[in-house]
């Protein structure tokens, strides 16, 4: 136990450190080709980060809405909108994404301001997904979920508010953390808020790692988000000023981190999608075989039948072979009902061996099995059912590695339908009546039907 979440670990710290390390070597290639960045890449960014954001609470609202049972999505749903709106408020600090006249007017100490909030959400609201994955097994009410999804959007709601009211957009509130003139860092973002969002991002990404323990992609995503933001925050700790290098870095850093996400995300739901057609590939089998033998069952045996019989002619002929095991009943009141079910297993799979991968086998009772062999004559059929009654005849305990007690034979019945108009009971019930015609005869037969 303990070694396997070392080594989820280990393999999760590796990650972050390749894709950090690919990350940080790919700016720095990036700075040494272009003096000085455009001032619309980062406005560029965030929108792209807007969307993707939006992207993410989608998808985990849908994913919640599944099964209505993993409240932690919301937890992350709330993050990201939240995060997304207040993207809107940075948006308006830089106006000359979307108005030429306003190239030289941005408000740096907006832009600080939607962005301490925003971190102070998610952080925030990753810690509590993180609580509420711990308590995912619990049975928990309908009138809990309510409370916190209303206890988020509450949450979600006064942090967007109170970054708008400090903001330059209401008089009632206000928070220096740049001086929009020198551009410069004021000591209360430098001394204060920057390392406590450091630090709630530090206890956020502990409780994830604990509580999670990285044990699947999701919570990779989860992680490394955390991990990213601390690098974020970290990079613009050492940063200079609020026109530094160091945001554009950030942010691209961001869009990227999140980008990936993305990925993990788009992974997840295509895991999700295998698993499940896996599942209902097994469970669908399940259904139209017999357990024991692994045979087809008695109902796929006549749809497959009825849907042969459609196209069935003299030149293209359907043949059903009715078999039954003699004195079956012996081996059960001798060598008792597992050696019985043993016997019924080695014959099945006589069976199955015996016809083409189109022919169909199904076990239609106790030790009662049914060939339909498409496109076979009642000659060839015959002759089917005669090399499967030898071959049966031929094994006994030994060649049988004790599947067989002793040999056992087996009485065969065979009917071939010319005429569309022979139904699927008609062929088994004609199959039927000459495999009982071979054991009045003397069981160890093969009957055609006349
Ligand atoms: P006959 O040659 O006339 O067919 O004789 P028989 O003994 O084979 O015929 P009968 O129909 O009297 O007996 C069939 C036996 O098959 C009875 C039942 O206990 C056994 N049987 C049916 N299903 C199973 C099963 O799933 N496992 C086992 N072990 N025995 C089964
Ligand atoms: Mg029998
Ligand atoms: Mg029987």
């Amino acid at each position: 136990m303990s070694r396997y979440i070392k080594n989820n670990y280990v393999q999760f710290w590796l990650g972050c450190i390749i894709v950090i390390g690919i990350l940080h070597f790919l700016f720095t290639g990036l700075e040494d080709k272009v003096t000085s960045f455009s001032p619309l890449l980062f406005p560029m960014l965030t929108i792209f980060l807007l969307v993707f954001h939006l992207f993410i609470a989608c998808f985990m609202v849908m994913k919640y809405w599944c099964d209505r049972q993993r409240l932690y999505l919301l937890a992350f749903a709330f993050a990201y909108v939240g995060s997304a709106m207040l993207m809107v408020g940075t948006l308006s600090s830089y106006p000359a994404w979307l108005d030429l006249h306003q190239f030289n007017v941005v408000n740096y100490n907006d832009a600080m301001i939607f962005f301490t909030f925003r971190h102070l959400l998610m952080a925030v609201m990753f810690i509590a997904s993180a609580l509420l994955y711990f308590i995912r097994n619990r049975p928990l009410t309908r009138t809990f979920h309510i409370c916190v999804i209303v206890g988020a959007a509450i949450y979600t709601a006064v942090i967007v508010i109170l970054a708008w009211l400090y903001s330059s957009f209401s008089p009632l509130l206000s928070l220096d953390l740049v001086d929009n003139e020198t551009r410069q860092y004021m000591l209360l973002w430098k001394e204060a808020i920057s390392v406590a969002l450091l630090l709630v991002w530090i206890v956020s990404l502990a409780t994830l790692m604990i509580i999670t323990r990285v044990r699947n992609m999701f919570w990779v995503g989860g992680n490394f988000i955390c991990v990213c933001y601390i690098v974020t925050l970290a990079m613009l700790f050492l940063g200079g000023h609020a026109e530094d290098i160091t945001w554009y870095r950030a942010r691209l850093f961001e869009t990227v981190a999140t980008l990936l996400i993305i990925f993990v995300l788009l992974y997840d739901v295509f895991n999700l999608y295998r698993n499940s057609h896996l599942k209902y590939q097994q469970s669908y089998q399940n259904s139209i075989r017999d357990p024991l033998t692994r045979l087809y069952n008695r109902s796929y045996f006549y749809d497959a039948l009825n849907q042969s019989l459609r196209t069935v002619s003299e030149t293209h002929p359907v043949s059903v072979i009715v078999s039954d095991l003699d004195r079956f009943k012996r081996i059960n009141d001798n060598y008792g009902h597992l050696q019985g079910d043993k016997v019924l297993q080695f014959v099945s799979q006589l069976l199955m061996d015996s016809v083409r991968p189109q022919d169909i086998a199904a076990r239609i009772g106790g030790e009662e099995f049914v060939l339909m062999l498409t496109h076979t004559s009642s000659d060839a059929a015959r002759q089917v059912a005669e090399r499967i009654r030898v071959k049966l005849s031929s094994f006994d305990r030994a060649n049988s590695d004790g599947q067989l007690p002793e040999p056992v034979t087996i009485s065969m019945g065979v009917f071939t339908a010319i005429s569309p108009e022979t139904s699927a009971e008609a062929c088994v019930e004609c199959a039927d009546k000459a495999m009982y015609e071979a054991k009045e005869t003397g069981r160890n037969r093969v009957v055609v039907f006349q």
